[in-house]
């Protein structure tokens, strides 16, 4: 479906006024409101036209238009019939699609690399994790791995007829998010490895956005928008794995802090005549609780 397409005659403008505007603006309001529907259809579940209608003040005709839209991306599809009354014809209800949209997840850690993508409606696609010891290998080679696996996943979504919409790579580590470098990653020994120019430089498409981040923010940001704390907006997410790392949600939105290294509880000093810590400082927490530290402390 071309951009003109998008410029639709029949949406009606909600909240920008009814004068004529220029096509970029009606191009806009359009796109504002399949956003719209889409969000409204996701968030309630199984919904009506009349009711969508009515919930995003939107008229029929509008509505119309717009899940005709959605249906024709694959974005939307109609289940049922639902019975809204007793009275008149029961309705096709809409329902979230989304089938040929899909989301891929990647983590790095010291002893493997996973992968793991779903469709819009969050059915899982492709969940996988390969062994590997990223934490003795060349930053080089962990990306290579990384490539491939991310290469392979995309042919096999392609197979599926899913096109991919974005990225995320979680990397334990302290993570510049706007350019995509991995400033530091301790358990990794990383330093300054720019993950989005070594994916972009391997061919990923250009066009699918990718967010690199902290594993923990990650984490935080995941179990809040879908997992056992879904729709806390304000929690604290401790992992303890090698690296201890955590993540907060602050008001609903993931806390970055004033350098974007919020919440790196593990490399808080304990003990400064402690053991060295692969940040290189001595006596982190990380080498008080952290696997490794664990390990060591169990064994004689
Ligand atoms: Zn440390």
């Amino acid at each position: 479906m071309d951009r003109s397409q998008l410029d639709g005659r029949t949406g009606e403008p909600r909240g920008l006024g009814r004068s004529a505007g220029t096509p970029a603006d009606q191009t806009t309001v359009r796109r504002s409101n399949l956003s719209l529907v889409l969000r409204h259809v996701s968030e309630r579940g199984q919904c009506s036209r009349s009711a969508v209608a009515t919930e995003t003040g939107l008229n029929k005709t509008t509505i119309t238009s717009l899940v005709g839209e959605l249906q024709a991306r694959g974005l939307l599809k109609e289940v049922g019939p639902q019975h809204a009354g007793s009275v008149g014809r029961p309705s096709l209800a809409l329902a979230l699609d989304g089938s040929r949209i899909g989301a891929l997840g990647l983590e790095v850690n010291v002893d493997y690399i996973a992968a793991f993508a779903t469709d819009l409606a969050g059915r899982v696609l492709i969940d996988r994790r390969i062994g590997f010891d990223a934490m003795r290998s060349e930053p080089g080679r962990s990306l290579d791995k990384l490539v491939q696996m991310i290469g392979r996943t995309i042919a096999d979504l392609d197979a599926l007829g899913v096109t991919l919409a974005g990225i995320t790579v979680a990397v334990p580590g302290l993570i510049d998010t706007s350019s995509g470098t991995v400033v530091v990653a301790p358990n990794l020994g990383w330093q300054g490895v720019s993950v989005a120019d070594a994916l972009l430089s391997a061919g990923i498409p250009a066009d699918v956005p990718i967010t690199i981040d902290n594993d923990a923010n990650l984490a935080a940001l995941a179990e809040y928008t879908s997992g056992v704390a879904l729709g806390t907006p304000d929690l604290i997410y401790l992992t303890g794995e090698v690296g201890v790392g955590c993540g907060i949600i602050s008001g609903g939105r993931l806390l970055n802090g004033a350098d974007g290294f919020a919440g790196e509880l593990g490399h808080v000093v304990v003990d400064p005549s402690g053991e060295p810590c692969g940040c290189g400082r001595a006596g982190c927490w990380e080498t008080k609780v952290g696997l490794a530290a664990l390990v060591r402390m169990a064994t004689p």
